[in-house]
Formats: C-alpha cells, sequence, structure tokens
C-alpha cells in the first residue's frame, strides 16, 4: 500500500513538474478555416510565432478567452496575461492552391489535393519559440467525420492528438496533411511508419508495399528500422516523368518523409525506383548542416543501393554496377562546368557516397569485419539519439573516430575531403574486385577483398 502511494505521489510530482499547453483545434467542413483554442498556464509564454514570416497573411482574427492581452507586432503575437494561465482563439483562413500544374513551386506552400489539405507547419502553426525540457504542447484537432490529420509529431493514443515538445526547434519544416484519408501504420523491424496516403490514393493499395519493402530494405542496414515513429506522406501530383519525382525529408517534430509520385504508373516503376530507398536512407543520419549536404546525401546515395542489394531488391553486381556509375558521373561532373548545379549535384552526392565508401572498407579491413559505417550510425542513434542535430560534417566524423578507436574518419577528411575534388575510389573498387571492362562491372571472387565486398552487401552482417 506505502509503495502504492508513494508511486503516486511520484506520477503526481512528475506531472506537475510538466508545463502543459493546450491546443485545441477544429476546421470546417470544407478545411477552408481552422480555429485553434491555445490555452497557456504556468509559465506563460511572452509571443507566439510562426517560423514562416508570410503566416500573418492567413489570419482572421485573434482574441483572448477570458482576461488578459494579446496583440500582433512585427510578426508576433504578444501576450499580456492577467492571471496564471490565458486562452486565446486564433482564427486563419486557408486559402490553399490547387496542387495542379506547376506542382514544384506550390509544394512549399498550403495546398490541396483533391480535397485534401496539405500545410507547411511554418505557416500555420503559432508556438512559443523554445519550449523547456519540461515544456509540451498537446495539439489535438477536432474533426468534421471521416476526415483524419497525419502531423510529424508524435501521435498519442486517442487519433489526431498529438504532442509538440522542444527537441526539434520551431523553425524546421514540416507538413500537416488533412483530409478523407485513415493514416496507417506500418510495422516495419522496431520502427512505426505512419502513412498518410492523400489525394485519393489509398484507393491504391500497393502504394503501402512498395514503401514498405524500401523501409525494410534500408533496416538491413543495422538490423532495425532507423527511427521509432515516422510520418509518411504519399501525394499524387498527376503526370509526370517518372514515378517519384520528387521525395524530401523533413525533420519538424520526428524525421517525416513526404513523397510526390505519379499516380498514373504502374506499380513496378515504383518498385524499380532508388528514390525511396535513397529517402529512407536519409533517416540513418540525423539532421546534417546544408553546407555538408555531400554528407547526407552521400550517405544516403550509398545506402539505396547497399540496402536493396541485401534486401534481395538488387543483386550483388548490380548494386556494384549503380555505384560505380555513380563515381563515373560524379567525376565527370566535375569537367563540365556550364550547369553548375547539375554538376555540383552529382559530385556532391556520388562523392559522399566514395567516402561512404572508403569508411566502410577501412573499417572493416583494420576490424576484421567487426566494424563498419553501419556500426557507426547504429552508434551514434544509441548515443545521440536525442540530439536532433545539426551536425557539422567535422562533429560526425569527430564522433565516429572515437566510436572507432582510430582517425579512419579524421584523416578522410583532410585526405579525401578538403584535398581533392573526387575521391580516390579506383584502387579500393579494383581490390574488392569490383572489375570495370567497357562500363561493366564484373566481380572477381579472387581479389584481395572480395570476402570484404560481399560482407557489404550480406544482409545478416553489419
Ligand atoms: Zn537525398
Amino acid at each position: 500500500m506505502l509503495r502504492v502511494l508513494l508511486l503516486l505521489l511520484v506520477m503526481v510530482a512528475s506531472a506537475r513538474a510538466e508545463t502543459l499547453h493546450q491546443y485545441h483545434v477544429s476546421f470546417n467542413r470544407s478545411l477552408s478555416e481552422s480555429v485553434t483554442q491555445a490555452c497557456f498556464s504556468g509559465e506563460i509564454p511572452a509571443f507566439l510565432v510562426a517560423a514562416d514570416f508570410k503566416a500573418h497573411r492567413l489570419l482572421q482574427d485573434i482574441r483572448v478567452e477570458g482576461p488578459g492581452r494579446v496583440e500582433l507586432k512585427h510578426g508576433r503575437i504578444n501576450l499580456y496575461p492577467a492571471s496564471d494561465s490565458l486562452c486565446l482563439s486564433i482564427v486563419q483562413s486557408l486559402k490553399p492552391l490547387n496542387l495542379r500544374g506547376n506542382w514544384r513551386n506550390k509544394r512549399r506552400d498550403l495546398f490541396k489535393v483533391k480535397g485534401d489539405l496539405v500545410m507547411p507547419v511554418a505557416l500555420w502553426l503559432w508556438r512559443p519559440v523554445r519550449l523547456a525540457a519540461d515544456e509540451v504542447i498537446e495539439l489535438r484537432f477536432e474533426l468534421p467525420q471521416a476526415i483524419n490529420v497525419s502531423a510529424p509529431w508524435p501521435q498519442l493514443a486517442q487519433r489526431n492528438h498529438f504532442r509538440i515538445n522542444g527537441k526539434t526547434p520551431y523553425n524546421w519544416s514540416g507538413r500537416i496533411a488533412i483530409g478523407a484519408f485513415t493514416p496507417k501504420r506500418l510495422r516495419v523491424a522496431g520502427g512505426d511508419l505512419w502513412v498518410a496516403l492523400t489525394g485519393g490514393l489509398e484507393r491504391r493499395r500497393s502504394m503501402l508495399p512498395w514503401l514498405e519493402q524500401a523501409a525494410s530494405a534500408v533496416a538491413t542496414v543495422y538490423g532495425r528500422f532507423p527511427l521509432d515513429s515516422a510520418q509518411i506522406l504519399v501525394i499524387p501530383v498527376g503526370p509526370d516523368k517518372e514515378a517519384v519525382p520528387w521525395a524530401e525529408v523533413q525533420r519538424q517534430g520526428q524525421p517525416a518523409i513526404h513523397f510526390f509520385v505519379d499516380q498514373q504508373r504502374p506499380i513496378q516503376e515504383f518498385r524499380r525506383d532508388w528514390t525511396a530507398a535513397h529517402e529512407f536512407s536519409h533517416l540513418l543520419h540525423p539532421y546534417i548542416l546544408r553546407s555538408d549536404a555531400w554528407l547526407y546525401e552521400g550517405i544516403a546515395s550509398y545506402y539505396q543501393n547497399i540496402a536493396r542489394a541485401r534486401a534481395g531488391m538488387l543483386s550483388e553486381r548490380q548494386a556494384w554496377q549503380k555505384l560505380y556509375d555513380g563515381f563515373e558521373r560524379g567525376r565527370k561532373g566535375l569537367a563540365s562546368e556550364m550547369l553548375q548545379d547539375a554538376s555540383g549535384y552529382m559530385q556532391m552526392y556520388w562523392g559522399g557516397a566514395a567516402i561512404a565508401l572508403l569508411a566502410d572498407v577501412q573499417l572493416r579491413q583494420r576490424s576484421d569485419n567487426q566494424q563498419s559505417l553501419a556500426l557507426m550510425l547504429q552508434q551514434l542513434r544509441q548515443c545521440c539519439g536525442d540530439n536532433p542535430g545539426p551536425w557539422s560534417a567535422r562533429h560526425l566524423f569527430r564522433q565516429f573516430d572515437q566510436f572507432s578507436d582510430s582517425r579512419i574518419f579524421s584523416r578522410l577528411y583532410r585526405d579525401q575531403v578538403i584535398n581533392r575534388r573526387f575521391p580516390q575510389v579506383a584502387r579500393v573498387l579494383n581490390q574488392l574486385g569490383v572489375k570495370v571492362r567497357g562500363g561493366r562491372v564484373e566481380l572477381d571472387n579472387r581479389a584481395p577483398l572480395a570476402g570484404l565486398r560481399r560482407a557489404i552487401t550480406q544482409k545478416t552482417s553489419l
């Protein structure tokens, strides 16, 4: 009995320790207006902000409910409480763009796709700039019947009910989708994917197995899905040149992947496409500075191929062919100065992938396959999963040197990242038995590192 009482006391104490802000959000049937009732108590923030400076355009009305005062000034909603709590109502008028035609630009804005609403968090959510470690916003959506929401924050037991904590900065990108869909939970190797098939895509049941296949492939990199939970949005954009013309990772709340797809293409094209494996591979690393894009694009470009080989979606030879072709594109990309962006792009993606390969091979070589790049990423998740970043390449490499008790990463950084225009992979490929004749890769199992090469694409190893 005493124990139970003590436990209850502890529970009350810890419940008290948390500052809880309550947001109740309702939408009208046509999703053209939202009303957010936000109630603050305890430490009331001095003001609320939205991350996008254009957010004030949506504001229709802001009023206090009960004592206190609010004022919109210089893009902030200033709060002047008259007691230890303050509630206000924020009415927003949502004028979404129609995604059809030129969707590439519209995707950054508020848009509608077949009646479903997709909004950047930055345009819509007004919140305190910072949330302390014990401060939480509970965001509860009250929606018309058969309408649901997909949001990038951890979901509470009740549907359409989320918890925003202070781990990711208020201005990191994320999207909220609201519409006639039901987010599906896909369990993949220890992770929950919350998949929202928007714009009528729920009728295409083959979308879920496509996502599951790519996510499961990436889970083979170190034996589990890299996150506990992730928001997945699939948004149909109509006829385009490929099945997945655009996809991106966003990291507000929990990391999320948003796929923009040509829904008219056959599912085989989705399964053959590399984009999903690439985007899921981005979940293997934390948020890395944009100035070090070569590192995050390199990790994703390397593992999109390694993971698919491990999962049997590519043969070992095909995976090395794709890596080799990529390295060639990256190397040749340097020669052309005309398309600066395009050449930079290839150099960045495949130069980074070459660094990933060099690091992986060196780690394996010195540890008899006991260490690998995957092990570094797994240890990073274990040690620092709570630190969302952004990380610099230097900081990450220092951490990896510590994990591996080596200088492999700092040396690679000095010799291959800073001092060369494209990392030197030819010798390593040769030692691995990746032989090239007329552009076609053949695998030589008598090469000195052929066993190591096989370990890289084997499902059971790290
Ligand atoms: Zn990428």
